[in-house]
């Protein structure tokens, strides 16, 4: 592992490290909930947001590619409506309401994705500084790029300095936590794995990819101050936001 003072690049994750999403996730939901009312008499918002979730979390696209991911997202919608019994009426008739569902979740989301408070000014001053950063952000390869589109990511990082996980998966590769999408962004930044240091929330995908990659630190973005788990992957650095990165980055430079 290469000295500290070698720090000269910093890699962050996107979804609830560079952004909030799951704050973007609940403005949706609410919006949805009010579509749901008016397409559907009788609907239980809340049961029906709690199985989309649930089906998000297993299953949040189809693995195999064979069905558009809005369309497979309209199928968990749907899912989660027929749950709901003989009260809502034909399940075949549920399908065009359960379309615009996962529309207006898609829509709402993407309205509100914006990177968090002092984060861009973050990027700038690192990249004013000689800093490269990069965005290594895991997922559905459209699903991700509509989001990088939404905040402006290209625009920030540059098109080479922006990874997503889902086209690597794609191209027959990998996305986090395997060492060769870290290796992908040290190629991308000049660097090294020794040199680089990476931020992000999880610490099954951030912080063990930046331990398989052997990068110089790896930051645990831990918005809501949990307790680390037993067995989970120890991040050398704890934070409550990205911003507060940079001060950390700047010390392990001045070593
Ligand atoms: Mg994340």
């Amino acid at each position: 592992m290469a000295g500290n003072s070698e720090v000269k690049a910093v890699f962050f994750d996107m979804d609830d490290t560079l952004v909030l999403t799951s704050k973007c996730d609940e403005l949706a939901f609410v919006e949805v909930g009010k579509l749901a009312t008016e397409l559907i008499p009788g609907v239980d918002v809340a049961a029906l947001i709690s199985g989309f979730r649930k089906g998000m979390k297993e299953t949040p696209w189809d693995k195999e590619h064979k069905v558009h991911v809005d369309e497979w997202r309209a199928g968990l919608w749907h899912a989660s409506l027929v749950a709901q019994g003989a009260k809502l009426g034909d399940p075949e008739a549920l399908m065009p309401p359960a379309r615009k569902l996962q529309a207006e979740y898609r829509d709402v989301r993407l309205s509100h994705f914006r990177f968090l408070d002092g984060a861009e000014d973050m990027v700038r001053r690192m990249n004013e500084s000689g800093l490269k950063t990069v965005i290594i952000t895991n997922g559905h390869h459209e699903v991700q790029r509509q989001k990088v589109e939404a905040c402006g990511a290209v625009g920030l990082f540059g098109a080479p300095n922006v990874l997503v996980g889902g086209e690597e998966v794609l191209a027959g590769r990998h996305e986090k936590p395997h060492p060769s999408i870290f290796a992908k962004a040290c190629a991308a930044a000049g660097c090294v794995e020794g040199e680089a240091v990476h931020v992000g929330d999880s610490l099954k995908t951030d912080v063990q990819g930046g331990v398989n990659a052997k990068l110089a630190a790896t930051f645990w973005v831990n918005a809501e101050g949990k307790e680390l788990p037993e067995g989970a992957p120890a991040p050398m650095h704890v934070v409550r936001v990205v911003t507060e990165v940079e001060e950390i980055v700047r010390g392990m430079m001045a070593q």
